[in-house]
């Protein structure tokens, strides 16, 4: 679809992206893996204890579960002790590769923002916040385009389970203006301030967040929540579990559950066609809380990620020193990681909010204008090393070869974003009443 984004969207990444702005490029690479723990290689004993005792006292369990104790274990999770993050860590996503990425975005947000009437209080709130550098790069923005938001109050809400990810969140965002909060059970477990004196605030679940208009951002977030996995068999459905392998008491294999399990029976779709299945329960429940803030608050939310729209099989796999990794080998040393199934999320998400996408990163990207930018920065850079990587790192997010086709966009919106403007009561148009404001990153961009 060719149309004309709304002017505001133009004039707002004109102004970002003048060619005095800043300009700061992080390393290009993929998503990279370069495991450089100390532990490197090799594997850890207490989680895979932790997990074959689990499985000696209850009999095998499901995926989701496995996936939960590896990634989330308080103790010995791959997320709650690993700084994983980055060209010293175990891989690099799109935030990390360009600054780029997150400012675009920041101008999706306050496109948003303008698109619902400009609240005078806007939560930004990010799930799974990584290093910090997506919620950073979009809060530069916003400090160039104070003069659009006004006096507007802007609050950012983090949710992370990582202690150790929340730190270094805590030294990107605010440096040592931020100091823990509450005891265990309170729902913020950190406080900080930005330079620039906006509040921050760290919550383990979405849930524990306040109410009120936010714009939500997941980036590689749900991908990295447990999956159920079912494979069709002539009895019906099957689970697919974890087990010890009965030759080998120190590795795990997959086993089919011989019955039906409460998953089982009540995740599969009645009509699905496929012969196995990955269904993310979890975030189906995210979803739906996402959906029912925006519907009862307004706002926005954006996903994006790796994933499908309902087609694909098995795409549960570990990766590790930039390698596929068996998911089994080594608990607790890799990452795990499946394709976000998008048709899922939208099902999830009900009637009471829109949905958009999902569209492919290089859409999405190209939509919003990361072609111009481009130009601007190599028209005012003459270090040939500089050129070079600024053209590496568009490559990257944008090749479909690399993340180009393989990230994807998908946004949950207010109703009224998208309903036409109301016409005041005895107003007569002269012309066909105004179409609303076009959704950036969802629309083509024209700059005509
Ligand atoms: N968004 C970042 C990081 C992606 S890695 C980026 O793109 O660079 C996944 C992030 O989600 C990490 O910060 C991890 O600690 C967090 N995470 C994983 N599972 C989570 C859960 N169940 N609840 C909250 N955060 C979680």
């Amino acid at each position: 679809m060719r149309a004309l984004l709304g002017v505001k969207t133009q004039q707002l990444l004109s102004r970002v992206f003048r060619p005095s702005a800043a300009v700061r490029w992080r390393a290009a690479q993929t998503r990279l893996f370069c495991s450089s723990s100390p532990d490197e290689g090799k594997p850890r004993p207490s989680m895979l204890r932790h997990l074959t005792s689990k499985i000696k006292a209850t009999g095998p369990i499901p995926v989701a579960e496995y996936m939960r104790e590896v990634l989330t274990n308080p103790v010995t999770g791959y997320y709650v002790k690993n700084n994983m993050l980055g060209p010293d860590g175990d891989f690099i996503t799109s935030p990390e590769i360009s600054q780029i990425f997150g400012e675009l975005l920041g101008v999706w947000i306050i496109s948003e923002w303008m698109g619902a009437g400009g609240p005078k209080q806007l939560q930004l709130v990010e799930l799974g916040p990584g290093k910090g550098s997506l919620a950073s790069d979009v809060l530069r923005v916003f400090g160039q385009l104070r003069s659009v938001l006004g006096d507007v109050s802007v609050s950012l809400h983090l949710v992370e389970v990582s202690p150790a990810l929340s730190q270094l969140q805590a030294q990107n965002l605010t440096r040592d203006r931020s100091r823990e909060a509450g005891a265990e059970d309170e729902p913020v477990y950190r406080r900080g301030e930005t330079a620039a004196g906006l509040p921050v605030s760290w919550y383990r679940r979405l849930d524990d967040v306040p109410t009120g208009f936010s714009i939500f951002l997941a980036h590689e977030f749900f991908d990295a929540l447990p999956i159920h996995k079912f494979q069709r068999t002539e009895k019906g459905w099957r689970e697919v579990m974890v087990d010890i392998d009965p030759g080998k008491p120190d590795q795990l294999r997959f086993v089919k559950a011989p019955s039906p399990t409460l998953a089982s029976s009540t995740l599969v779709q009645a009509d699905e066609r496929r012969d196995h299945v990955e269904v993310c329960a979890e975030g189906g429940v995210i979803v739906q809380q996402l959906a029912r803030r925006i519907a009862e608050d307004g706002g926005a939310a954006l996903i994006a990620d790796y994933g499908h729209d309902g087609n694909k099989t098995d795409t549960f796999r570990g990766f590790k020193g930039h390698q596929l990794h068996d998911v089994l080998a080594s608990p607790g040393s890799a990452d795990l990681t499946a394709d976000v199934d998008f048709s899922y999320l939208r099902r999830m998400a009900g009637g009471g909010v829109a949905c958009m996408g999902p569209v492919t990163q290089r859409t999405f990207l190209k939509n919003m204008g990361i072609d111009t930018r481009l130009q601007v920065l190599l028209r005012n850079c003459s270090d040939p090393s500089t050129r070079k990587q600024l053209i590496s790192s568009y490559d990257m997010l944008t090749n479909p070869a690399k993340m180009g086709e393989r990230f994807h966009f998908f946004s949950l919106l207010h109703h009224s974003r998208l309903a036409k403007p109301k016409t005041p009561e005895g107003l007569k148009l002269e012309k066909k009443s105004p179409a609303p404001l076009p959704v950036a990153g969802f629309t083509e961009l024209s700059f005509s």
